[in-house]
């Protein structure tokens, strides 16, 4: 059997490994885009501010770890698929020509800009590849002014890195007039946004950005800031152009089924380009985090070696490290339709609690500050528990949350499907 991965982020080399493991006469090879061994975007941030190196990024630190595992591993970018209803091909940059049996598709997904003049000036980068953190890194020196374009996850991660460098930081947070606005609820954001002007960081929730001119100089319609750095941090986009004409359903990424095929026969996708299962709402969407990249990796691999695996769906999870103030986010942290949720605010601490419920369960949660109950959290979110009279309880103290979750501990978990 002859398996192709387009893609060696984290998906793609977990796909990668367990078809060794499953098929170990298959051919694999791993085709990856950038130079180098495999890295994991998630050290990114360590490696900008130089407390790691970047072989502190690779994946797989074993030397040959790839020949090891007979893994054919490949710097290429692949142009194009050509999808048989028996298998295909996929036209690499150099001219070859791979056969595929089983094709996965692990290409996660590209820095979408904004949609102004002057995002391709020298000193104007986005955060997403070790070439660019190479190019941070050497702009990281005190009394530099950095701005920061966009205030999502991306640019929440990086801004660990900036604070406390010395630099002066100027974070834009657009639009949305909120920072982190896709996990976080309002009394969170605001509390995060008081801890890094604390740390001195100019956020900056009003005004549009025009343009960048040359400097770079970010021209917005409300001030002009000069800057030695503008990172753009502004959304992504799914790599997903050499699928044209092959008939694969793309939505916010390409769409999978509950075995992780694409619409296209023997083709398959996981991490951030394929749009998977949500645990807690069932519906399809694309998860951008490692965990839910690996595992999606791990379960494509599973199908395409004829195993026959459903993938149950992620848990939507974030955490976050802003200077020192760490957040997580779980699930259904907006709430739900008939829902209940409480709130606890505290903000002289940078303490902040939110629990979601949906009947007796709790659905999604937030903590700021307070890392001690999320095992206990993540626990009843992901096994569904019927909380009882402890529901009750925890909106009436939501600190009660370890109690509860060692109380219920001792009764049985509600499956999946419940
Ligand atoms: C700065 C930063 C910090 C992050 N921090 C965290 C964190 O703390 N926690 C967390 O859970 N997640 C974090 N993430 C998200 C996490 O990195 C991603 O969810 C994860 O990398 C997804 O893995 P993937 O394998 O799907 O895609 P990627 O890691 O993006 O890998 C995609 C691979 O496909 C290759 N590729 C693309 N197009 C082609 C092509 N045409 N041909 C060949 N190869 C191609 C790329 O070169 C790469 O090898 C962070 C992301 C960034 C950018």
């Amino acid at each position: 059997m002859k398996y192709v991965l387009i893609g060696a982020g984290p998906a793609g080399v977990r796909a990668a490994e367990t078809l060794r493991k499953e098929d170990p006469t298959g051919e694999i090879t791993l085709v990856g885009g950038e130079p180098g061994e495999p890295y994991a975007r998630m050290a990114i941030p360590y490696v900008l501010n130089r407390s790691i190196d970047e072989t502190g990024a690779l994946q797989r630190k074993t030397e040959l770890h790839y020949d090891h595992q007979r893994i054919r591993y490949l710097n290429r970018k692949a142009l194009k698929v050509h999808a048989r209803e028996d298998g295909g091909t996929v036209d690499l940059d150099d001219g070859t020509v791979l056969d595929y049996d089983r094709l996965l598709v692990a290409t996660g997904s590209s820095p979408s800009l904004p949609p102004i003049p002057g995002t391709d000036l020298p000193g104007v980068v986005t955060c997403w590849t070790l070439e660019d953190a190479r190019a941070i890194a050497e702009k990281l020196k005190p009394g530099n002014r950095v701005v920061m374009v966009g205030a999502g996850f991306v640019a929440g991660v990086c801004m660990k890195s900036l604070v406390g460098t010395g630099v002066k930081l100027s974070v834009i947070a657009g639009r949305a007039g909120q920072i982190l606005r896709t996990m976080m609820a309002p009394a969170g954001s605001s509390m995060m946004q008081r801890w890094l002007e604390e740390r001195g960081v100019d956020v900056i929730t009003k005004g549009r950005t025009e343009r960048i001119e040359p400097g770079p100089r970010l021209v917005m319609d409300t001030q002009v800031i000069e800057a030695d750095l503008i990172i753009l941090a502004t959304g992504v986009k799914p790599n997903v152009s050499f699928l044209e004409g092959t008939g694969a359903r793309i939505d916010q990424g390409v769409v999978v089924d509950h075995f992780m095929r694409t619409t296209v026969p023997h083709v398959y996708a996981a991490g951030d380009v394929a749009q998977g299962r949500d645990f807690s709402t069932g519906e399809w969407v694309v998860h951008a985090l490692q965990p839910t990249a690996t595992e999606h990796g791990r379960i494509a691999a599973l199908n395409m070696a004829g195993k026959h695996m459903p993938y149950r769906g992620s848990l939507s999870m974030n955490v976050l490290d802003i200077g020192g103030l760490i957040s997580h986010t779980f699930g259904q942290w907006q709430g739900v339709e008939g829902g209940e949720m409480v709130e606890e605010v505290d903000e002289k601490n940078f303490l902040y609690t939110r629990l979601c419920f949906k009947n007796d369960r709790m659905v999604g949660a937030i903590t700021i500050g307070n890392c001690n109950h999320v095992g206990a959290i993540r626990g009843l979110i992901q096994t569904r528990r019927h909380l009882g009279e402890w529901k009750e309880k925890l909106m009436h103290n939501p600190h009660k949350v370890m109690a509860a979750f060692v109380d219920l501990g001792q009764h049985k978990a509600v499956p999946e499907t419940a």
